[in-house]
């Protein structure tokens, strides 16, 4: 078990694009189980390989309810319910959606900061499994919002990118003037907040 650490905004690492996974071997296995011990260490509910400073197009998520923090409205959809957790997401591609939804977005590259970000409320993907197979499937839900968070790692977007100029401005001359608050700082409701 490993803890890998987390870069956050501003660190330039973040805004590369990552290059696909050319072959699934057993170095790739031991980093995915790296970044799930990184990602439920940091109460995180996905993760993207260069968020912790690795440029290739993985990632990890989780989105399934551990305590009480989420909410009846919050619930898992029948399509997530479905989908086996944790999911490990190697060379992932959003090839149709639809539909409209909004969700209070947070980040563990931007900690403390949420935000009403809006995504597609289904679709379907197609990526690699640890075996190396091709594989295809539906979300919704939670999940298709991490799912499409984190591919947003993959091009170098962040969320706080999907927000108005004026707020998105805000916030990033805010990190940049004042830097994060100190974790101890945060209050109770921060804590339980979930971060993608
Ligand atoms: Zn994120």
């Amino acid at each position: 078990m490993a803890i890998l650490e987390v870069l956050t905004f501003p660190n330039p690492i973040l805004r590369r694009k990552s290059q696909p996974v050319e072959k699934v071997g057993e170095d790739l296995k031991k980093f995915t189980q790296d970044m799930l011990d990184t990602m439920y260490n940091q109460r995180g509910i996905g993760l993207a390989a260069p968020q912790v400073g690795r440029l290739e197009r993985v990632i990890v998520i989780d989105t399934r309810p551990r305590d009480e923090s989420r909410y009846e409205d919050e619930a898992q959809t029948e399509l997530e319910k479905n989908i086996s957790q944790p999911l490990i997401l190697i060379n992932p591609e959003v090839i149709e959606k639809d539909g409209e939804t909004t969700y209070p977005e947070g980040c563990l590259s931007v900690p403390s900061y949420f935000e009403e970000v809006k995504r597609a409320e289904h679709i379907k993907v197609r990526m690699l499994n640890l075996e190396g197979e091709t594989v295809e499937f539906e979300a919704d839900g939670l999940l298709a919002i991490c799912i499409q968070h984190e591919i947003d790692h993959l091009d170098g977007k962040l969320f706080i990118d999907r927000l108005s100029p004026i707020k998105a401005n805000r916030i990033k001359s805010k990190i940049k003037k004042y830097g994060y608050p100190e974790p101890e700082k945060e209050t109770e409701d921060e804590l339980e907040s979930e971060r993608i």
